[in-house]
Protein backbone atom coordinates (compact mmCIF):
# COMPACT_ATOMS: atom_id res chain seq x y z
CA UNK A 1 0.00 0.00 0.00
CA UNK A 2 1.09 3.78 -0.35
CA UNK A 3 2.06 5.77 2.13
CA UNK A 4 -0.21 8.54 2.09
CA UNK A 5 -3.72 8.83 2.58
CA UNK A 6 -5.79 6.13 1.34
CA UNK A 7 -9.23 6.83 -0.47
CA UNK A 8 -11.26 5.64 3.42
CA UNK A 9 -9.35 8.27 4.85
CA UNK A 10 -10.12 11.09 2.93
CA UNK A 11 -13.57 9.93 2.84
CA UNK A 12 -13.07 9.73 7.46
CA UNK A 13 -11.68 13.21 7.14
CA UNK A 14 -14.92 14.34 5.09
CA UNK A 15 -17.05 12.35 7.31
CA UNK A 16 -15.69 14.45 10.13
CA UNK A 17 -16.05 17.62 8.42
CA UNK A 18 -19.73 17.13 7.79
CA UNK A 19 -20.46 16.26 11.17
CA UNK A 20 -19.72 20.21 12.00
CA UNK A 21 -22.57 20.85 9.95
CA UNK A 22 -24.73 17.93 9.47
CA UNK A 23 -25.95 17.01 6.34
CA UNK A 24 -25.96 13.69 6.53
CA UNK A 25 -29.42 12.70 6.01
CA UNK A 26 -32.04 15.16 4.61
CA UNK A 27 -33.14 17.00 7.70
CA UNK A 28 -29.74 18.62 6.90
CA UNK A 29 -29.94 20.19 10.23
CA UNK A 30 -27.08 21.67 9.73
CA UNK A 31 -25.88 21.55 13.42
CA UNK A 32 -22.53 20.89 14.92
CA UNK A 33 -22.43 17.23 16.12
CA UNK A 34 -18.90 17.74 17.09
CA UNK A 35 -19.54 21.26 19.42
CA UNK A 36 -22.37 19.03 20.59
CA UNK A 37 -24.38 22.13 21.88
CA UNK A 38 -27.64 22.14 20.01
CA UNK A 39 -29.05 18.94 18.11
CA UNK A 40 -30.87 17.53 15.16
CA UNK A 41 -33.66 15.67 14.75
CA UNK A 42 -31.49 12.40 15.37
CA UNK A 43 -30.64 14.01 18.93
CA UNK A 44 -27.02 12.96 18.72
CA UNK A 45 -23.56 14.57 19.19
CA UNK A 46 -20.32 12.83 17.51
CA UNK A 47 -20.66 9.81 19.68
CA UNK A 48 -21.97 6.43 19.14
CA UNK A 49 -23.56 4.04 20.97
CA UNK A 50 -23.76 0.28 20.30
CA UNK A 51 -26.79 -1.53 21.45
CA UNK A 52 -25.85 -5.02 20.47
CA UNK A 53 -23.99 -6.81 17.83
CA UNK A 54 -23.93 -10.80 17.11
CA UNK A 55 -24.23 -13.24 14.05
CA UNK A 56 -27.85 -12.67 13.02
CA UNK A 57 -29.50 -15.45 12.00
CA UNK A 58 -32.16 -13.96 10.72
CA UNK A 59 -31.53 -12.27 7.33
CA UNK A 60 -31.87 -12.99 4.44
CA UNK A 61 -30.51 -16.39 3.24
CA UNK A 62 -27.75 -15.12 0.79
CA UNK A 63 -26.29 -12.22 4.03
CA UNK A 64 -27.15 -14.50 6.91
CA UNK A 65 -25.31 -17.97 4.82
CA UNK A 66 -24.19 -20.88 7.92
CA UNK A 67 -22.40 -18.65 9.75
CA UNK A 68 -24.87 -15.62 10.16
CA UNK A 69 -24.79 -12.10 9.47
CA UNK A 70 -22.16 -9.93 11.62
CA UNK A 71 -24.63 -7.77 13.00
CA UNK A 72 -23.76 -4.39 14.49
CA UNK A 73 -26.87 -2.42 15.82
CA UNK A 74 -26.75 1.42 16.47
CA UNK A 75 -29.11 3.10 18.32
CA UNK A 76 -31.13 6.45 17.18
CA UNK A 77 -32.87 7.07 14.31
CA UNK A 78 -33.64 9.98 11.44
CA UNK A 79 -37.09 8.52 10.84
CA UNK A 80 -40.12 8.56 13.26
CA UNK A 81 -41.93 5.13 12.34
CA UNK A 82 -44.65 5.02 14.72
CA UNK A 83 -44.75 0.99 14.33
CA UNK A 84 -40.76 1.14 14.43
CA UNK A 85 -40.07 -2.82 15.40
CA UNK A 86 -36.74 -1.85 17.36
CA UNK A 87 -38.19 1.01 18.90
CA UNK A 88 -36.21 -0.03 21.99
CA UNK A 89 -33.29 1.54 20.11
CA UNK A 90 -34.47 3.97 17.64
CA UNK A 91 -36.57 5.83 20.11
CA UNK A 92 -33.53 5.66 22.90
CA UNK A 93 -30.30 7.17 21.73
CA UNK A 94 -28.82 6.20 25.02
CA UNK A 95 -29.79 2.85 24.75
CA UNK A 96 -26.32 0.50 24.60
CA UNK A 97 -22.82 1.44 24.67
CA UNK A 98 -20.65 4.46 23.89
CA UNK A 99 -18.18 2.83 21.27
CA UNK A 100 -15.46 4.99 19.68
CA UNK A 101 -14.30 3.93 16.20
CA UNK A 102 -11.41 1.14 17.42
CA UNK A 103 -14.07 -0.71 19.41
CA UNK A 104 -16.65 -0.82 16.59
CA UNK A 105 -13.57 -2.03 14.35
CA UNK A 106 -13.02 -4.81 17.11
CA UNK A 107 -16.27 -5.59 16.75
CA UNK A 108 -16.29 -5.80 12.85
CA UNK A 109 -12.76 -7.84 13.50
CA UNK A 110 -14.17 -10.06 15.97
CA UNK A 111 -17.49 -11.19 13.82
CA UNK A 112 -15.45 -11.61 10.62
CA UNK A 113 -12.89 -13.81 12.69
CA UNK A 114 -15.64 -16.10 13.56
CA UNK A 115 -17.27 -16.87 10.35
CA UNK A 116 -19.67 -13.78 9.64
CA UNK A 117 -20.04 -13.71 5.91
CA UNK A 118 -20.51 -9.83 5.96
CA UNK A 119 -20.60 -6.58 8.51
CA UNK A 120 -24.37 -5.62 8.23
CA UNK A 121 -24.03 -2.24 9.53
CA UNK A 122 -27.74 -1.17 10.59
CA UNK A 123 -29.72 0.97 13.34
CA UNK A 124 -31.93 2.58 14.64
CA UNK A 125 -30.18 3.87 11.22
CA UNK A 126 -27.15 4.28 10.37
CA UNK A 127 -26.38 6.81 8.01
CA UNK A 128 -26.65 9.27 11.20
CA UNK A 129 -23.45 7.66 12.57
CA UNK A 130 -21.27 7.74 9.33
CA UNK A 131 -18.39 9.59 10.67
CA UNK A 132 -17.45 6.20 12.92
CA UNK A 133 -18.59 3.62 10.80
CA UNK A 134 -15.86 5.21 8.02
CA UNK A 135 -13.16 5.81 10.55
CA UNK A 136 -13.24 1.69 11.96
CA UNK A 137 -13.53 0.47 8.39
CA UNK A 138 -10.60 2.90 7.28
CA UNK A 139 -8.75 1.03 10.75
CA UNK A 140 -10.11 -2.34 9.51
CA UNK A 141 -8.09 -1.46 5.89
CA UNK A 142 -5.57 -0.65 7.51
CA UNK A 143 -4.51 -4.06 9.27
CA UNK A 144 -5.91 -3.29 12.47
CA UNK A 145 -5.59 -5.67 15.22
CA UNK A 146 -7.37 -4.96 18.12
CA UNK A 147 -5.54 -4.56 21.56
CA UNK A 148 -7.06 -6.98 25.00
CA UNK A 149 -8.86 -3.48 26.20
CA UNK A 150 -10.70 -2.78 23.12
CA UNK A 151 -11.62 -6.83 22.56
CA UNK A 152 -12.79 -6.81 26.23
CA UNK A 153 -14.85 -3.37 25.97
CA UNK A 154 -16.59 -4.53 22.26
CA UNK A 155 -17.21 -7.58 23.86
CA UNK A 156 -19.86 -5.42 26.36
CA UNK A 157 -22.57 -5.62 23.46
CA UNK A 158 -21.70 -8.81 22.05
CA UNK A 159 -25.37 -10.39 22.31
CA UNK A 160 -23.69 -13.99 21.80
CA UNK A 161 -20.65 -13.28 23.68
CA UNK A 162 -21.52 -16.83 25.72
CA UNK A 163 -21.77 -19.07 22.31
CA UNK A 164 -18.05 -20.75 21.42
CA UNK A 165 -17.71 -19.26 17.96
CA UNK A 166 -14.65 -21.15 15.72
CA UNK A 167 -12.03 -18.47 15.55
CA UNK A 168 -11.31 -19.29 11.59
CA UNK A 169 -9.26 -15.79 11.22
CA UNK A 170 -7.76 -17.10 7.34
CA UNK A 171 -11.40 -17.12 5.96
CA UNK A 172 -11.21 -13.39 7.00
CA UNK A 173 -8.45 -13.12 5.01
CA UNK A 174 -8.40 -12.45 0.98
CA UNK A 175 -4.90 -11.10 -0.86
CA UNK A 176 -3.42 -11.44 1.89
CA UNK A 177 -5.08 -8.55 3.87
CA UNK A 178 -7.94 -8.70 6.32
CA UNK A 179 -11.39 -8.41 4.46
CA UNK A 180 -15.05 -7.97 5.21
CA UNK A 181 -18.11 -7.35 2.47
CA UNK A 182 -19.92 -4.47 4.03
CA UNK A 183 -23.37 -4.50 4.09
CA UNK A 184 -24.86 -1.24 4.38
CA UNK A 185 -28.80 -2.08 5.89
CA UNK A 186 -30.30 1.31 5.91
CA UNK A 187 -33.74 3.00 5.88
CA UNK A 188 -32.13 4.83 2.47
CA UNK A 189 -32.75 8.56 4.20
CA UNK A 190 -29.83 9.54 3.24
CA UNK A 191 -28.33 12.78 1.60
CA UNK A 192 -26.71 12.87 -1.98
CA UNK A 193 -23.64 13.75 -0.31
CA UNK A 194 -23.35 10.82 1.87
CA UNK A 195 -24.52 8.34 -1.07
CA UNK A 196 -21.22 9.61 -2.64
CA UNK A 197 -19.07 7.86 0.68
CA UNK A 198 -21.26 5.27 0.76
CA UNK A 199 -20.09 3.96 -2.57
CA UNK A 200 -17.11 3.71 -2.09
CA UNK A 201 -17.16 1.64 0.94
CA UNK A 202 -19.95 -0.44 0.59
CA UNK A 203 -19.87 -3.97 -0.98
CA UNK A 204 -23.78 -4.94 -0.89
CA UNK A 205 -27.03 -2.32 -0.05
CA UNK A 206 -29.91 -3.27 1.91
CA UNK A 207 -31.99 -0.92 1.43
CA UNK A 208 -35.95 -0.36 2.73
CA UNK A 209 -38.42 1.18 0.84
CA UNK A 210 -41.40 1.45 3.24
CA UNK A 211 -44.00 4.31 2.10
CA UNK A 212 -45.92 5.24 -1.46
CA UNK A 213 -45.38 8.69 -2.55
CA UNK A 214 -48.43 10.35 -0.47
CA UNK A 215 -48.45 11.53 2.90
CA UNK A 216 -48.41 8.14 4.61
CA UNK A 217 -44.41 8.67 5.29
CA UNK A 218 -45.60 11.89 7.32
CA UNK A 219 -48.74 10.22 8.97
CA UNK A 220 -46.75 7.40 9.73
CA UNK A 221 -43.30 8.38 10.14
CA UNK A 222 -43.23 12.21 10.52
CA UNK A 223 -40.70 12.01 7.22
CA UNK A 224 -40.91 14.81 4.39
CA UNK A 225 -39.16 14.26 1.07
CA UNK A 226 -39.57 9.95 1.80
CA UNK A 227 -40.56 9.18 -1.66
CA UNK A 228 -38.09 11.35 -3.89
CA UNK A 229 -35.22 10.25 -1.20
CA UNK A 230 -35.16 7.07 -1.43
CA UNK A 231 -36.51 6.15 -4.86
CA UNK A 232 -33.86 8.37 -5.85
CA UNK A 233 -31.14 7.04 -4.09
CA UNK A 234 -32.34 3.46 -5.56
CA UNK A 235 -31.75 4.92 -8.98
CA UNK A 236 -28.63 6.24 -8.38
CA UNK A 237 -27.01 2.80 -6.82
CA UNK A 238 -28.79 1.17 -9.91
CA UNK A 239 -27.09 3.19 -12.11
CA UNK A 240 -23.61 2.74 -10.47
CA UNK A 241 -24.41 -0.88 -10.84
CA UNK A 242 -24.82 -1.91 -7.25
CA UNK A 243 -25.34 -5.03 -6.18
CA UNK A 244 -29.06 -4.34 -3.55
CA UNK A 245 -32.05 -6.04 -2.19
CA UNK A 246 -34.71 -4.05 -1.72
CA UNK A 247 -36.60 -4.63 1.71
CA UNK A 248 -40.67 -3.90 1.71
CA UNK A 249 -42.80 -4.15 4.88
CA UNK A 250 -46.46 -4.91 3.89
CA UNK A 251 -48.53 -2.08 6.62
CA UNK A 252 -52.16 -3.34 7.12
CA UNK A 253 -54.14 -1.16 5.49
CA UNK A 254 -51.51 0.69 3.34
CA UNK A 255 -51.59 -2.14 0.03
CA UNK A 256 -52.94 0.31 -2.51
CA UNK A 257 -51.16 3.31 -0.78
CA UNK A 258 -47.93 2.45 -0.06
CA UNK A 259 -47.02 -1.49 -1.24
CA UNK A 260 -48.75 -1.39 -4.74
CA UNK A 261 -46.41 2.15 -6.02
CA UNK A 262 -43.72 0.64 -3.88
CA UNK A 263 -43.84 -2.62 -6.15
CA UNK A 264 -44.97 -0.67 -9.39
CA UNK A 265 -41.94 1.84 -9.01
CA UNK A 266 -39.28 -1.25 -8.63
CA UNK A 267 -41.37 -2.88 -11.68
CA UNK A 268 -40.28 0.08 -13.78
CA UNK A 269 -37.24 1.36 -12.67
CA UNK A 270 -34.97 -1.48 -10.79
CA UNK A 271 -36.79 -4.28 -12.45
CA UNK A 272 -33.83 -7.21 -11.99
CA UNK A 273 -33.41 -5.95 -7.61
CA UNK A 274 -34.43 -8.74 -5.64
CA UNK A 275 -37.15 -7.54 -3.27
CA UNK A 276 -38.31 -9.08 -0.04
CA UNK A 277 -41.71 -8.54 0.01
CA UNK A 278 -42.12 -9.70 3.69
CA UNK A 279 -45.07 -10.33 6.06
CA UNK A 280 -43.82 -9.58 9.38
CA UNK A 281 -45.35 -6.48 10.25
CA UNK A 282 -46.99 -6.30 14.25
CA UNK A 283 -48.38 -3.90 15.91
CA UNK A 284 -45.31 -2.26 18.34
CA UNK A 285 -43.89 0.81 19.63
CA UNK A 286 -46.44 3.30 18.94
CA UNK A 287 -48.85 1.30 17.66
CA UNK A 288 -49.31 -1.71 20.09
CA UNK A 289 -52.33 -1.63 22.00
CA UNK A 290 -51.40 -3.66 24.70
CA UNK A 291 -48.80 -1.24 25.02
CA UNK A 292 -48.58 2.20 27.42
CA UNK A 293 -46.99 3.96 24.43
CA UNK A 294 -49.75 3.72 21.90
CA UNK A 295 -51.30 6.01 20.22
CA UNK A 296 -55.69 5.99 19.36
CA UNK A 297 -53.78 7.86 16.14
CA UNK A 298 -52.47 4.67 14.66
CA UNK A 299 -55.56 2.43 15.11
CA UNK A 300 -55.08 1.87 11.03
CA UNK A 301 -52.29 -0.27 11.67
CA UNK A 302 -52.37 -1.44 15.12
CA UNK A 303 -53.04 -5.58 13.53
CA UNK A 304 -51.26 -7.78 11.70
CA UNK A 305 -51.34 -7.15 8.20
CA UNK A 306 -54.52 -10.46 6.71
CA UNK A 307 -53.87 -13.10 4.15
CA UNK A 308 -56.12 -10.73 2.27
CA UNK A 309 -53.95 -8.46 2.10
CA UNK A 310 -50.61 -10.19 1.82
CA UNK A 311 -51.94 -12.17 -0.72
CA UNK A 312 -52.73 -9.09 -2.72
CA UNK A 313 -49.32 -7.89 -2.64
CA UNK A 314 -47.36 -11.02 -3.78
CA UNK A 315 -49.89 -11.65 -6.33
CA UNK A 316 -48.92 -7.83 -7.25
CA UNK A 317 -45.63 -8.31 -7.10
CA UNK A 318 -45.82 -11.64 -9.40
CA UNK A 319 -48.04 -9.59 -12.28
CA UNK A 320 -44.95 -7.21 -12.34
CA UNK A 321 -42.50 -10.04 -12.89
CA UNK A 322 -40.62 -8.99 -9.72
CA UNK A 323 -37.77 -10.98 -8.71
CA UNK A 324 -39.23 -11.16 -5.02
CA UNK A 325 -40.32 -15.39 -3.93
CA UNK A 326 -37.11 -16.45 -3.57
CA UNK A 327 -36.02 -13.93 -1.06
CA UNK A 328 -39.88 -13.57 0.62
CA UNK A 329 -40.44 -17.34 0.47
CA UNK A 330 -37.60 -19.05 1.73
CA UNK A 331 -38.34 -19.49 5.11
CA UNK A 332 -41.04 -21.29 4.18
CA UNK A 333 -39.24 -24.22 3.02
CA UNK A 334 -39.78 -23.40 -0.79
CA UNK A 335 -39.66 -20.49 -3.44
CA UNK A 336 -43.27 -20.76 -4.42
CA UNK A 337 -46.13 -18.37 -3.53
CA UNK A 338 -47.72 -19.95 -0.47
CA UNK A 339 -51.79 -20.72 -0.97
CA UNK A 340 -54.04 -17.89 0.71
CA UNK A 341 -57.13 -17.08 0.69
CA UNK A 342 -58.74 -14.40 -1.20
S1 LIG B 1 -27.97 12.94 10.80
FE1 LIG B 1 -29.74 13.93 9.91
S2 LIG B 1 -31.10 14.19 11.70
FE2 LIG B 1 -29.05 13.87 12.54
S3 LIG B 1 -28.16 15.94 12.77
FE3 LIG B 1 -27.52 15.15 10.77
S4 LIG B 1 -28.98 15.98 9.32
FE4 LIG B 1 -29.90 16.12 11.39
Amino acid sequence: MADGPSLLELCRELGYRMLAHCNFCPWNCRVDRVAGTKFGACKLASSSRVSSHFHHTGEELFFRGTQGSGTIFFTSCNMRCAFCQNGDISTDKDNGEETDPRTLAAMAWTLRREGCHNINWVGGEVIIHLHAIVAAITLLGRDFVPTSTELTRARRTKADRFHVFKQVPEEAVYDDRFNAPILWNSNFFITPECMGILRLLTDVWLPDFKFGPGRCAMSLAKTPWYWETVTSNLALIADWGEEFTIRHLVMPNHVECCTFPVLEWIAEHVPTAPVNVMAQFHPDNFCDPASAKYRGKYAEIARRPTHAELDRSWRRARELGLKFETTTFERRGGLGMPMLGG
